[in-house]
């Protein structure tokens, strides 16, 4: 159904994997009427978890979006992955919605990815939720968790739905602020008026909350203090208002899978997630001076596009957020970062792998667009303003990987696959490394990567193999020679004859190469000049140590001679190439490595293992520096010591080490290495 932006009601679904948003996400489906059964992840049949891949790993990759109307409200909500290779599709949720709710599984607490999701939600300033799932397992304790969350994250957490009991004694849920409770009945919930027991263990709870609730206003202080009645009204507005500038966190409990303070945790984030466009502008850039546009009914239409999906049966499908005006089926708009004009045909409304058409969408929807080739991820679409609105911030893909055609694939059909994935994918990257003649593909980790194998196969029908990336080791010299060649051959006819005298010298660290000529009273004729130059460019690039491109020198030919007949470039080019190679080999020849520069971020009780780590990579720290409640170290590392990287610091630090990475230069390769390269090279010849 059409409805106006102020019925509106945003919220994505965040946490570790396995919490239980899934399972959440089912309940709350069945609570809207949109399912009449909640499928199991154990039985692979969940609507979110949709795509063959999904199935099979039984957690989810892809963000999954639903649309559903309740009570006279229009829900938008996105599902997350929880698993840390996918926070891609959760830096593009946060950008499409109002509020984020954590999901916190009762019985464990705080998890690595729970602090990463968390802080991603805090930088994009979303109103914040908790809830705290799985009550009905052993082990679950509400007010441990509240604990954790308040000695761990910053912001007021104040508990609103609480549980009655836990594991085994685990009865539903409580209402404080209507003070009612909601008890499981079989599979249904049974409201009831709180005993004088519960009211009893309550009282300190309520007493807390109503605290933090009058803070938010004065006028509720005055009363407060006054000693006069606050009615549950007052307190509910000041909820939302709470909630609204950031200031209240609520938190929520139940049990998703026995459907437990599901419609609870729902009529509320009905009555607190704020509607969309509160602000009454849009923000973003034209010719990258900043701009505000104000939000309008039906223009100017504005819209983010936060992911793009290949269906199988719609193909391309562009999923959006309105953030002004209205889109119609047919509307022409600009693609405003592309500077392109597009007709778009039929717009949907998503429910997991269903695409409902729509006839409208207002500011605030999520919805789709199918076939339109041109859009891609983070692209502006808008009719009547001026506007690029920000990219998303994604994650940087860092687990880097040479790939190799397996089982019948050929290296082209390879290719075509692997550079089409990207596309879907913002935290993938394909790239065809020219030195190593390699194809090498970057993701987060191997789940990512794995992943990426199974689509290309389903999708491409090829497969590949994935290995440590060769290293691309440069050669250069360290002395200063002189040389001399002479090329002469007398066969029958006429012979060939080139002679030269060069000079090689080192030159500093990133120089390449140069050329110069010194000759004398024509001892060379100029025409021969530059055949003797092409003989060194092509000779350098198989060094003398192991056939690596040899750099940082300059090549001087100072003298030589001619023969008036048998002379030719072909001669003297030949006659400077031998005379490279045997110079070469005179200068103290050695290899060099790429070395990175690295920065890498981590709590501060990770310092000494990964200064440790670094030093047994032949790392050199160059310094580090506080940021926020973390530590930045910079250090550069052999580029051959980070190919594992992206995995080992995940292991460190239990997933809460993040890096980045990039080439810095060229530096000699230690001999006792140099040694193997040599062997590995000559093994590889063979
Ligand atoms: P997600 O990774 O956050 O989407 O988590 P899932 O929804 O896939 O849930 C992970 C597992 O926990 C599944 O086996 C669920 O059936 C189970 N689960 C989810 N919520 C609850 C709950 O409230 N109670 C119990 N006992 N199990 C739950």
């Amino acid at each position: 159904v059409d409805m106006s932006t102020k019925e509106i009601r945003n919220f994505c679904l965040i946490s570790h994997g396995g919490a239980g948003k899934t399972i959440l996400t089912e309940n709350i489906l069945k609570v809207a009427g949109v399912i009449d059964t909640v499928g199991s992840i154990e039985k692979g049949n969940t609507k979110s978890d949709f795509t063959p891949e999904e199935k099979n790993n039984k957690h989810s990759i892809n963000n999954a979006y639903f649309s559903f109307d309740w009570k006279g409200n229009k829900f938008n909500l996105i599902d997350t992955p929880g698993f840390a290779d996918f926070r891609g599709e959760v830096a593009s949720a946060l950008r499409m919605v109002e509020s984020a709710v954590l999901l916190i599984d009762g019985t464990a607490g705080i998890q690595v990815n729970t602090n990463y999701v968390w802080s991603m939600a805090e930088k994009n300033e979303l109103p914040r939720f908790v809830f705290v799932n799985k009550m009905d397992l052993d082990g679950a304790d509400f007010d441990k968790i509240l604990d954790e969350l308040r000695n761990t994250f910053k912001g007021s957490f104040l508990p609103v739905v609480v549980p009655d009991g836990a594991g085994e004694n685990y009865r539903g849920v409580i209402d404080l602020l209507a003070e009612t409770a909601y008890l499981l009945d079989g599979d249904k919930e049974k409201k009831a008026d709180l005993t004088d027991e519960q009211k009893g263990a309550l009282e300190d709870v309520k007493q807390e909350m109503l605290e933090s609730l009058v803070e938010l206003d004065e006028a509720l202080m005055e009363k407060y203090f006054a000693d006069e009645e606050i009615s549950h009204e007052e307190l509910v507005n000041a909820l939302v208002g709470g909630v609204a500038s950031g200031e209240i966190i609520p938190v929520f409990s139940g049990s998703a899978l026995k459907n437990s303070g599901v419609e609870l945790f729902l009529e509320y984030m009905r009555l607190l997630v704020p509607a969309p466009g509160k602000d009454g502008v849009v923000r973003g850039s034209w010719n990258d001076e900043p701009v505000e546009i104000e939000i309008g009914e039906t223009e100017p239409a504005i819209a983010l596009v936060g992911k793009i999906m290949v269906d199988p049966y719609v193909g391309k499908l562009s999923i959006f957020k309105v953030l002004s005006g209205t889109f119609t089926r047919d509307k022409e708009v600009q693609i405003t970062n592309k500077g392109i004009k597009v007709k778009l045909g039929k717009i949907y409304r998503l429910n997991g792998a269903e695409q409902n058409e729509a006839s409208s969408l207002v500011t605030g929807e999520i919805g789709a667009v199918a076939k339109i080739d041109e859009l891609q991820t983070s692209d502006t679409m808008s009719a009547g303003a001026d506007i690029v609105l920000d990219k998303i911030d994604f994650p940087v893909p860092m687990y880097f990987q040479a790939i190799h055609p397996a089982d019948g694939t050929d290296d082209e059909k390879l290719s075509n696959a692997i550079f089409r994935i990207p596309e879907e994918d913002p935290t993938f990257k394909a790239e065809y490394i020219k030195e190593t003649k390699a194809l090498t593909v970057t993701g987060m980790g191997t789940v990512h990567l794995d992943i990426i194998k199974n689509i290309c196969k389903r999708k491409f029908d090829v497969s590949f193999t994935t290995s440590n990336p060769k290293v691309a080791y440069k050669e250069t010299i360290q002395k200063k020679v002189e040389v001399e060649e002479k090329y002469k051959k007398q066969s029958g006819g006429r012979g060939q004859y080139g002679h030269v005298f060069l000079r090689l010298e080192p030159l500093a660290n990133g120089q390449g190469f140069e050329f110069d000529e010194e000759i004398f009273g024509g001892a060379i004729p100029n025409q021969y000049i530059p055949a003797v130059e092409k003989g060194i460019i092509e000779a350098k690039e198989e060094g003398v140590v192991a056939g690596y491109p040899v750099v940082d020198f300059k090549a001087v030919v100072y003298d030589g001679s001619y023969h008036p007949v048998d002379s030719s470039e072909m001669a003297f080019k030949i006659a400077a190439s031998k005379g490279f190679k045997k110079g070469m080999e005179q200068a103290n020849p050695v290899l060099l490595e790429p070395i990175m520069n690295v920065e890498v971020t981590v709590p501060e009780r990770f310092m000494g293992d990964i200064m440790g780590d670094l030093n047994s990579r032949r790392g050199r720290i160059l310094g580090m520096e506080p940021k926020g409640d973390q530590q930045v170290i910079k250090a550069e590392v052999p580029q051959s010591e980070m190919f594992t990287y992206a995995i080992d610091l995940k292991s460190i630090t239990g997933g809460y080490g993040s890096f980045s990475m990039e080439f810095s230069r060229y530096e000699k390769l230690p001999e006792k290495l140099q040694e193997e390269v040599i062997s590995q090279r000559q093994a590889e010849e063979a």
